[in-house]
């Protein structure tokens, strides 16, 4: 509606349009060279076995440091990588990195640390997605009931058959998928029988306010209880204090995830969060 606006304004709006677009061309184009230019890393974030107390597995969350803009969150970039079609090969590096790392811990603990990935739904529907990820264990000699796959309930209303077929070959191998954000996607659970799920991530927005909500506790117990009769596991993710973490507990739900226990670390850091765990 730019004729009730005014000119002036309707031309300011223009302009800053414009430099939004500019912007993202300029970051499409830096996003090319970001892996060989060593921008890109991986930090881990744990998540803890709420009877154990004990790590059992560390979430990989990309980083891009620019050379000029400093740190863009994954938020920003991440569409803009799978717009220009930079996803899929940003995707490889982040499964390979998270593996090798993955390798290296199970070296240093004496229970199984699985890591669990973020993937874009781009990344599924390449044919050739879970060949990669199969061959990249293969070289690592990793075992692939260690990774977990995160991604949205959105994925599993995809009709395309590569993924379908990735998904498939993926399970067969072993390889764990979660789902990510749990409830705030499509209301239709009934993926959740034709797919073989084996961890639901409660999001964020159901945990933060817990203790002080009684609607966030009914739903967050109907997830768990649901889960569980399903064989399903769950994960709390955004935890940041000890009474949350409590009730998480108390509800059932068995891992839990957050600033509590930590941020997102880089790798040399989440060592030291291991050795001294
Ligand atoms: P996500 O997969 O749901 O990851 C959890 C996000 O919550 C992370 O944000 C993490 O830093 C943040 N978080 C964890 N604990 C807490 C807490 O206690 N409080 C609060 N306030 N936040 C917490 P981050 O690292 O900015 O990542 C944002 C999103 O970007 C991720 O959400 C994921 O969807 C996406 N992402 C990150 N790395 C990748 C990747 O390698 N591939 C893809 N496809 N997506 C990624
Ligand atoms: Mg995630
Ligand atoms: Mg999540
Ligand atoms: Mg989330």
């Amino acid at each position: 509606h730019g004729k009730d606006t005014g000119k002036n304004t309707y031309h300011f709006f223009d302009e800053s349009m414009d430099k939004e677009v500019a912007d993202s061309l300029s970051l499409i184009a830096d996003l090319r060279s970001a892996i060989a230019e060593n921008q890109l890393a991986v930090h881990f974030q744990p998540q803890i076995d709420l009877q154990t107390g004990r790590i059992s597995t560390a979430e990989a969350l990309l980083r891009w440091y620019h050379p000029t803009r400093g740190s863009i969150p994954p938020l920003t970039f991440i569409p803009l990588a799978e717009k220009s079609g930079e996803m899929v090969a940003i995707g490889k590096w982040v499964i390979a990195e998270s593996c090798r790392q993955c390798v290296r811990w199970n070296t240093l603990t004496e229970h199984p640390m699985t890591v669990a990935v973020n993937v874009s739904p781009l990344q599924f529907k390449h044919a050739d997605f879970a060949q990669f990820i199969l061959s990249t264990l293969e070289d690592l000699k990793m075992d692939p009931a260690l990774l977990e796959l995160e991604f949205t309930e959105s994925l599993l209303m995809n009709d395309s058959p590569e993924v379908s077929e990735n998904l498939a070959a993926l399970r067969k191998a072993n390889i764990h998928l979660s789902i990510d954000d749990f409830g705030t996607g499509y209301s239709n659970l009934g993926y959740l029988k034709n797919f073989d799920i084996e961890v639901l991530k409660i999001d964020r927005s159901f945990i933060s306010k817990l203790s002080e909500s009684p609607q966030d506790k009914a739903i967050v117990t109907a997830i768990v209880q649901m889960a569980a009769s399903l064989g399903i596991e769950t994960v709390a993710e955004g935890i940041e204090d000890d009474a949350t973490a409590k009730l998480v507990r108390e509800l059932n739900c068995q891992k839990g995830q957050g600033y509590l226990w930590s941020r997102p670390i880089n790798d040399e850091e989440f060592i030291n969060f291991l050795k001294q765990a």
